[in-house]
C-alpha cells in the first residue's frame, strides 16, 4: 500500500508528542512535517522538543531533524502532503477555526483535537465504532465552505468514548438509554505540556476542569446524531448530568457512570455479554489501529485502574468493570480509557485510516 506523506500541527505538544510515538512503524503514514509556534520554528524538531519531550521511547530517527515550521508559513507546507492531524492549543478558538479552514482551502484536510470546530453543523466529531457513517458530511462541509479536496474532521472531548462506546454498545442491542450520571477523574496529561502545576495536583482533587462538563453532557448528543441535510442533526434522547475532576494520575481518564434505560433493563450477564462481544467497522475494516476487543469487560472487583488498565491494546481498548446494580438508577459502572492515546492521538489516527479506507483521503 502507497504511504501517505502527512503533517502534524502542534507537533511539540502532549498530543504531538503521542503522534510521533504512535506513528513510528504506522503502515500507511509516513509523517513529512512538523509545525508548532514561532517559538518552535525553524528548530530541529529534537531541539524544539528537547525540554518537554514526555514519551517512553527517545525520537524516532526519521523525525528528530525535521525543521519544525511555524503553523502559520504555508509556503514551506510540503507539496505532497496527504492531510494534518493538527493538535494545537491557541490563545484563543477563533484563531483555531481560522487556521484550520486555511489548511482545508489550501486542499489539506484536517483532522483535529482540538473543540473549536465540535459544534460547526457540518464537521464531523468521529469516534470510529460508534459514528463512522458521519463521514458522509464531508461533501456537505466541502460544498457549504468552498472546499475542493479539503475538509475537517474532529476528535471528541478526550473522556468520552470511555462512557459513550459502552453506552452505544447497549442502545445498538436495543436497549435506548435514558438518563446518565457521568463524574470523570481526569489525568494531568489532559491538561496538555506543563499542564496542572503540581503543587494544585499532588495529593489533591481538583473538583472542576474548565468547559469539560458541558462537553461531556452535549458532544454525546452530535456522536449519537444522524446525518442530516445541512450537517449533523443531534440525538438529544438521553439527559447527561457530568461532574468532572482532576485527580493525580499522568495518564488515563476514569469515568463512574450511572444509567437509567428507557424501557427494557438488560440483566448483568448480558450487559458484559454485549460489551465483550462489540465490534463495528474499524474491526470490519481491519484498520491497523482499531482494537481487536473495543470494550473489555474486567470481573476484578477493583479494576479498571488507569496504570494497569490503560495500555489495554496499545491504549486504544474501554476498560470496563463494576458493573452492579444501582439503587436509584438500574446499573452503575466504572470504565476507563488512555486520554492521549485512544482519546487525542491515537483515537484521530484511527479517523485517519477510515477516511483512507472510505476514499476520503487520497
Ligand atoms: P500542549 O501540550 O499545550 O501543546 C500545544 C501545541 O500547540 C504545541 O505544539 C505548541 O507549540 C502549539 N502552540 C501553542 N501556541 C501556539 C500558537 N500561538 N501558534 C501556533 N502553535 C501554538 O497541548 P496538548 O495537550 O498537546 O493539546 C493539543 C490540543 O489537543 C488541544 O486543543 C487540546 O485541547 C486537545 N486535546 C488534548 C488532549 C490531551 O489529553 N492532552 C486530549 C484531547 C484533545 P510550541 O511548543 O511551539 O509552543
Amino acid at each position: 500500500m502507497k504511504k501517505y506523506k502527512i503533517g502534524i500541527l502542534g507537533a511539540t505538544g502532549i498530543v504531538g508528542q503521542n503522534y510521533i510515538n504512535l506513528l513510528q512503524n504506522h503502515p500507511w503514514f509516513q509523517i513529512v512535517d512538523v509545525a508548532a509556534s514561532p517559538r518552535s520554528a525553524d528548530k530541529t524538531y529534537k531541539e524544539a522538543v528537547k525540554p518537554k519531550w514526555q514519551m517512553p521511547l527517545s525520537i524516532p530517527k526519521n523525525v528528530k531533524n525535521l525543521m519544525v515550521r511555524d503553523v502559520q508559513d504555508f509556503e514551506k507546507i510540503p507539496k505532497d502532503l496527504s492531510f494534518v492531524f493538527s493538535a494545537l492549543n491557541m490563545p484563543t478558538k477563533e484563531q483555531i477555526k481560522e487556521l484550520e479552514v486555511k489548511y482545508a482551502k489550501r486542499g489539506i484536510p484536517v483532522i483535529s483535537n482540538n473543540s473549536a470546530h465540535r459544534w460547526t453543523p457540518d464537521v464531523p466529531m468521529i469516534i470510529g465504532e460508534i459514528n463512522h457513517e458521519h463521514v458522509n458530511v464531508i461533501p456537505i462541509q466541502q460544498k457549504n465552505m468552498g472546499f475542493t479536496q479539503g475538509f475537517i474532521v474532529v476528535k471528541p472531548n478526550c473522556s468520552l468514548q470511555s462512557y459513550l462506546t459502552p453506552i452505544y454498545a447497549l442502545e445498538q442491542a436495543g436497549y435506548k438509554v435514558d438518563k446518565l450520571i457521568i463524574t470523570t477523574l481526569q489525568g494531568v496529561s489532559g491538561a496538555g505540556y506543563p499542564g496542572v502545576p503540581s503543587l494544585d495536583i499532588i495529593d489533591n482533587i481538583v473538583p472542576y476542569i474548565n468547559g469539560e462538563e458541558e462537553k461531556t453532557e452535549k458532544e454525546p448528543l452530535k456522536i449519537l446524531g444522524k446525518v442530516g441535510k445541512n450537517g449533523i442533526e443531534n440525538d438529544d434522547s438521553i439527559a447527561i448530568s457530568a461532574t468532572c475532576t482532576r485527580v493525580p494520575v499522568s495518564d488515563g481518564h476514569t469515568a463512574s457512570v450511572n444509567v437509567k434505560f428507557k424501557d427494557a433493563v438488560p440483566s448483568k450477564e448480558e450487559i458484559i455479554k454485549i460489551w465483550n462481544s462489540f465490534k463495528s467497522v474499524p474491526q470490519e475494516l481491519d484498520l491497523p489501529f482499531a482494537p481487536k476487543q473495543p470494550i473489555i469487560y474486567l470481573e476484578n472487583t477493583d479494576r479498571p485502574q488507569p496504570k494497569k488498565d490503560r495500555d489495554n491494546d496499545k491504549g486504544m481498548a474501554v476498560t470496563v468493570g463494576r458493573l452492579r446494580e444501582d439503587n436509584v438508577f438500574d446499573f452503575k459502572f466504572v470504565s476507563l480509557s488512555h486520554n492521549t492515546v485512544r482519546g487525542a492521538a491515537g483515537g484521530s489516527i484511527l479517523s485517519a485510516e477510515l477516511l483512507v479506507a472510505k476514499g476520503f483521503i487520497n
